[in-house]
């Protein structure tokens, strides 16, 4: 067979599956190279990157080195920024090389997406890389600190309110994070816990719209019980670096904002000119094939289809089973075969709020407390297994269950577990 060459670019949950499916195929079969290049040299658990930015977790707990999950593996990880794609003569460009390909996939994941509002760049935090959730801590830690020196109430009121815009889930497990911790960061810098406050700010009439309406309801009920305020209907027109501007003129006081409220496709991907959907995502047809293009493959959050009148969400469980179609087509393409049309088959929604907190509704099983949040590292210990990594199994279950930074995390639920 004439040697082939697949490259995937993005480490995430897509390219990961996909490449692990490949390298089980072509294991022991030299005329097929497999390299997969990300800008880090580690695979990003972003499903717990709030534990990262409220210090519930450390950013190596979340990062999982790619040379040890691909260790005696067929598969090449290659840490290098992407640059362009030619998609003519088959070229991608990173910063560092070269790299041929025959076969091409794409998973590079979104970015935050502000909608143009004023303020949220330059004044702003966001969740979607664990860069952002180390810069989000440090921050978080100083200003509480920082804070407990100031004298002018105003000001230190200002900077002890902290705002999450957005109520999908990420916004809801982020500010969920911070109730968890304010315990914590009242003390060790001698404050009341009353004097942080924590503000859910979202643009519609409903947050986590994901969910049922009574598990939605739960979750808010929770967090209202424990003092986070929720505004819905209110717009986020303009961020400064002391208070935010909503639609309706009125103001919050605040110098920490955490924007959740948007994601676009990863513009990287702008100039390779491949026709884009919604939000920039790349149009794939059922088989994961970019439109229009041979043995070019795009998966994950980058990818754009529609089933069932709907776009395909942005959720772990897309992004492994389109790269898991993916893969199977290069196979199929490569070893003969019928090519797998991609059929999502997702097994529920799992929302925590804090270490102690959930709300799920899985397979129509709806779970709230602790069972959301036992289910939650259930799901999170068989990922592990899927990515076939028992060293991370142990990591996560060590760090979760066992080595805890703080006491507002995950420790005072897991007495509950045993
Ligand atoms: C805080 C948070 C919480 C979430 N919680 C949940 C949850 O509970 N359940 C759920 O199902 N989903 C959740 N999601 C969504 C889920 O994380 C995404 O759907 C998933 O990560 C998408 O996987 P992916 O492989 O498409 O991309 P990603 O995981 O985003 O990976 C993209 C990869 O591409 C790499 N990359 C990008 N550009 C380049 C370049 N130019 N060169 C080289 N490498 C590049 C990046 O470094 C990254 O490793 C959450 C997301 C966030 C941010």
């Amino acid at each position: 067979m004439e040697n082939k060459n697949i490259v995937i670019i993005g480490a995430g949950y897509a390219g990961v599956h996909a490449a692990k499916k490949l390298a089980k195929k072509y294991g022991q079969d030299d005329s097929v190279s497999i390299t997969l290049i990300d800008r880090h040299p580690y695979h990003t658990m972003m499903t717990q990157l709030h534990e990262v930015a409220a210090q519930r977790a450390e950013p190596e707990d979340i990062q999982f080195d790619l040379h040890r999950l691909f260790k005696n593996s067929k598969v090449r990880p290659v840490t290098d920024e992407v640059k362009h794609v030619d998609l003519k003569d088959k070229v991608v460009t990173t910063a560092e090389g070269t790299y041929q390909y025959d076969y091409l996939m794409l998973g590079m994941g979104g970015e935050p997406n502000d909608f143009g509002t004023p303020g949220v760049h330059e004044n702003g935090f966001t969740l979607l890389s664990s860069e952002d959730a180390v810069k989000l801590h440090k921050h978080i830690e100083e200003i509480v600190h920082r804070a407990a020196t100031v004298h002018d109430q105003k000001k230190r009121q200002a900077m002890l309110t902290f705002t999450v815009c957005g109520g999908g889930l990420t916004g809801v497990e982020m500010i969920g994070e911070l109730l968890g911790q304010r315990a914590r960061l009242a003390k060790i810098n001698k404050l009341d816990e009353k004097d942080i406050s924590l503000y859910l700010v979202e643009a519609v009439p409903n947050i986590l719209n994901v969910l049922d309406r009574k598990d939605a309801g739960k979750a808010e009920k929770y967090m209202t019980e424990n003092g986070i305020r929720i505004l819905k209907n209110s717009p986020i027109v303009d961020v400064k670096p002391d208070r935010i501007i909503l639609k309706s003129g009125d103001e919050i006081a605040s110098h920490t904002l955490i924007w959740t409220a948007g994601i676009r496709a990863n513009s990287d991907t702008k100039n390779y000119g491949m026709e884009s959907a919604r939000a920039g995502r790349l149009k794939v047809n059922e088989y994961m094939e970019a439109s229009g293009l041979d043995n070019v493959y795009v998966v994950g959050d980058l990818a754009y289809f529609e089933e069932n009148g709907k776009p395909m969400p942005q959720m772990v469980e897309a992004a492994e089973q389109t790269g898991g179609t993916a893969a199977k087509n290069i196979i199929a393409s490569i070893s003969g075969g019928e090519k797998t049309a991609f059929k999502g088959n997702y097994h529920g929604i799992m929302v925590s709020i804090g270490a102690k907190y959930g709300v799920a509704n899985l397979n129509g099983i709806h779970l709230s407390g602790f069972w959301a949040i036992f289910m939650k590292h259930m799901v999170n210990l068989y990922y592990f297994f899927c990515i076939r990594s028992g060293y991370y199994m142990i990591q996560y279950i060590k760090h979760e269950f066992f080595h805890i930074k703080s006491q507002s995390s995950a420790q005072g639920s897991k007495s509950v577990i045993s």
